[in-house]
């Protein structure tokens, strides 16, 4: 096995595999989608990640192929296999992080909890759902959604009569017309967790400490590791779900698994991310090993690093592009100046409204203090 990792997509989870790339002796290389993205530092490609004579070209000048995102098609994955270069996450396993309907199935046959769900073709199955759960559920589009965008919470049929329109005139994304929507009970939650594994092609599996997530308006705005109020048997029970996913859906690279806990201590899971995750930069400078470099390692299968936690606390809070005015990098360094006990990471991306243009790591024993700095920071963007 060789040393050039060819990362497709040229987004904030590459540019963040560059320093740890550069400290194994790793050589990364990005196709990316335009000039001027986040990992143009590494970019020697752009291209379209779905022609599959442009990923072709770019992949047989590389060892291993893996991602920034999770959007590259299944045709294009089969043929960069066939053509002898190494995919991890490979397609077999990438298809249950593309397609929320496979992902539920799959993981009802290998007996993970998870939210009751259905697949529903048409408004007819989607009332005969709501009828079962109370009136009111959350539907999603199977493929092609994130940050929330492909989930909306219906007491009514007619509030996805547009999604059933988009299956019938487009089909499902997966080629083919018709498909169906996921629809899950609205699950009460008390809070989002997530645990974050690695697995090696030869089988080793690490796990992180199970994190807490909070969200606002659909995206991830701030992560605490390990998840405070943690009981051993629910770090236990994370992990095991966590391992037991990435095992049996043979993911290779990093496995991100959302989980939703309940007040009766139940845990379910969401959904699953094959990458490095936002609820995963903590790790940059809160453990022993970060994901980014833990994906190198794994998808180059050398041997996993450490997942403990260098602190007792670790803070993450990304930062959103807001309104502000001025030069980004003047509000940078203004927060570095304000803050410098805290880790401030840029993705060399344009603040527009909404946009994660970066985020903010602390770690330290003084849980409040980590989250006041962390926040502080941020607000310096806002
Ligand atoms: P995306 O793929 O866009 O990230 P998710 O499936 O993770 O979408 O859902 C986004 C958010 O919607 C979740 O983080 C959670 O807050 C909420 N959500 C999703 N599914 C459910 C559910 N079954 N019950 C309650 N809330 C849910």
């Amino acid at each position: 096995m060789g040393h050039v990792v060819g990362v497709i997509g040229g987004g904030q989870l590459a540019r963040m595999m560059i320093a740890p790339a550069v400290e194994l002796g790793v050589e990364l290389r990005v196709l990316a989608e335009e000039q001027g993205m986040s990992a143009a530092l590494a970019a020697t490609g752009v291209g379209d990640y779905r022609d599959q004579d442009v990923v072709l070209a770019f992949a047989r000048e590389v060892d291993v192929i893996t991602f920034d995102h999770e959007h590259v098609p299944h045709d294009v994955l089969r043929a960069i296999l066939a053509a002898g270069v190494p995919v991890h996450p490979g397609p077999d396993a990438l298809q249950y992080a593309q397609d929320k309907l496979l992902m539920r199935a799959k993981l009802e046959e290998l007996g993970m909890p998870q939210p009751a769900w259905a697949a529903v073709h048409d408004e007819t199955e989607l009332q005969a759902f709501l009828d079962e759960h109370g009136g009111r559920a959350v539907v999603k589009t199977a493929r092609g959604g994130y940050d929330g965008k492909g989930v909306r919470v219906v007491s009514a049929p007619t509030e996805a009569e547009d999604w059933f329109a988009a299956l019938a005139e487009f089909g499902d994304g997966a080629g083919s017309r018709g498909g169906a929507l996921l629809a899950e009970e609205l699950v009460d939650f008390t809070r989002e967790l997530a645990q974050q594994v690695a697995r090696r092609p030869s089988g080793e599996v690490v796990a992180w400490p199970v994190v807490e997530t909070v969200q606002r308006d659909g995206v991830c705005a701030e992560v605490i590791a390990p998840a405070p109020y943690s009981s051993e048997k629910l770090i236990e029970v994370a992990a095991r779900i966590g391992v037991e996913i990435a095992t049996g859906l043979g993911v290779t690279g990093m496995l991100a698994v959302e989980l939703f806990e309940t007040s009766d201590e139940r845990i379910l899971v969401n959904e699953l991310a094959m990458r490095p995750h936002n609820s995963g930069h903590w790790t940059q400078d809160g453990a022993r090993t970060s994901q980014f470099e833990q994906h190198l390692r794994a998808v180059l299968d050398l041997p996993l690093g450490d997942t403990s936690p260098r602190e007792e606390w670790s803070v993450m809070v990304n930062i959103l592009g807001g309104p502000a005015e001025g030069a980004l990098d003047d509000r940078f360094a203004a927060a570095m100046a304000a803050h410098p006990s805290v880790k401030i990471h840029t993705y060399g991306k344009a603040p527009r409204p909404g946009r994660k243009v970066g985020h903010v790591n602390a770690a330290g024993d003084d849980l409040d203090d980590l989250v006041y700095q962390a926040r502080a920071a941020t607000a310096f963007f806002q």
